[in-house]
């Protein structure tokens, strides 16, 4: 008997990714080739271990799969090693630092206010509660990374690691500054660039690669590949990264999603995946344009990515946690988020995220990105539920027009 129950739900599901605007910054639609592998037999499938070393028989072909996956990771980002098991980018970040580090030791990490991630060492996840993080911050004034300030602290608490990378960070890092900074201090250097993989896939954001002892990422983000991690590296920390993974801190790996991973490897190889990402950039900058003419302020001014910080505090006096909702009533998806130096708490926040990739992988254009920055305006400028949910049939009228996978 069909669970019903169950497929309603996922079915009501379908229908708000559909008729939303999505505007998530760490999400995205995959391709109907990424679901199909991610949703096929190799889910029966246990495999622990790695290509050609299982402790099960019978895993010939998810061998191969797994082998091409990371083959292709390797070509993609040109690193001389990958690990396409972790689970998530969390588990990523946990292999690295079970392979780089002791419990106790001494880490530089962005503080989760100027755009860190949980795992980069905050003191309720796994990351601060094993390991001495020392956060860094981005400059009051031009809030982008204080370079001189990390190199200081760097050079003060001579950690084993700095981390870089970001949650919601609109600016370009730079990673040979960075570099220089940890052999300064004597520092290896992880860069975690689950937001930004699929612009330095496609070559519009440097690659972190050649300067970082460590490079993880998110599969799913603009890189736009089912929900899991990825590891790169040194060929020289290979064997101890592959033993922390499995087996210190997973069991089976899902091969499933390692297949999928590796189709959308291939997809980022294309050259559409190039003028994919470009469209990522070309549109936020539409909506980065449309709130410059609202007066709204825009963390760091504006960006340089997929993303954009509004500060809707200083730009209305609404916090971040109301904008969410009165967006959401519009049928326009994004997540409150805290801004540098907030002076509000975690779930409230004086600002949101907005990305673009997920809609560019609709088909979503600048035209309807300024149409969607102007509706920001409008529906959060007048601030009522009414007017809100007047908005949501327009913009229902607009998505509905466009198809709902990412289209390769
Ligand atoms: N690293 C960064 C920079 C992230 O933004 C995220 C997720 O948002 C992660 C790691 C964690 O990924 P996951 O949610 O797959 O554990």
């Amino acid at each position: 008997m069909r669970d019903t129950e169950m497929f309603d739900i996922i079915g009501r599901e379908e229908d708000r990714q559909k008729y939303n605007v999505e505007l998530i910054a760490s999400e995205n639609f995959v391709s109907d080739e990424v679901r199909e592998a991610q949703g096929s037999v190799l889910t029966n499938k246990y495999a622990e271990g790695y290509p050609g070393k299982r402790y099960y028989g019978g895993c010939v072909h998810v061998d191969e799969a797994e082998r091409l996956t990371i083959a292709r990771a390797k070509e993609l980002f040109g690193a001389e090693y990958a690990n396409v098991q972790p689970h998530s980018g969390s588990q990523a970040n946990m292999g690295v630092y079970l392979a780089a580090l002791e419990p106790g030791d001494t880490v530089l990490g962005m503080d989760l206010t100027s755009g860190g991630h949980l795992t980069h060492g905050h003191p309720l996840n796994f990351s601060g509660r094993s390991y001495n993080f020392v956060p860094y911050n981005v400059n009051r004034e031009t809030e982008r990374i204080d370079y001189d300030e990390l190199e200081r602290l760097a050079l003060e608490h001579h950690p084993k690691l700095i981390v870089a990378g970001a949650s919601a960070y609109p600016r370009v890092i730079d990673f040979s500054r960075l570099r220089e900074i940890a052999d300064k201090s004597g520092a290896l250097l992880m860069v975690d660039m689950a937001h930004i993989a699929g612009l330095v896939a496609a070559g519009l954001h440097p690659s972190p690669v050649p300067y970082a002892d460590f490079v993880t990422t998110t599969t799913h983000k603009t890189l736009r590949g089912p929900r899991g991690g990825l590891i790169l590296a040194k060929e020289e920390y290979g064997k101890k990264i592959d033993s922390r993974v499995f087996p210190g801190m997973q069991g089976g790996p899902l091969e499933h999603v390692i297949a999928a991973k590796g189709v959308a490897l291939h997809e980022a190889m294309q050259p559409e995946f190039k003028t994919y990402a470009q469209n990522i950039l070309n549109n936020v900058q539409a909506m980065a344009d449309e709130f410059e003419k609202a007066g709204f302020r825009m963390v760091s001014g504006g960006s340089d990515n997929h993303l954009i910080l509004l500060d809707t505090m200083s730009s209305l006096g609404m916090t971040g946690k109301e904008a969410e909702r009165l967006l959401d009533l519009a049928g326009i998806t994004c997540n409150k988020n805290t801004i540098p130096f907030d002076q509000q708490k975690p779930f409230v926040t004086s600002g949101i995220r907005l990305g673009s990739a997920a809609m560019t992988s609709r088909g979503f254009g600048e035209p309807e990105f300024r149409q969607t920055a102007r509706w920001i305006v409008d529906v959060l400028k007048d601030g009522t539920d009414e007017h809100a949910a007047a908005v949501r049939k327009e913009v229902r009228a607009l998505t509905e027009t466009f198809p709902t996978g990412a289209q390769v």
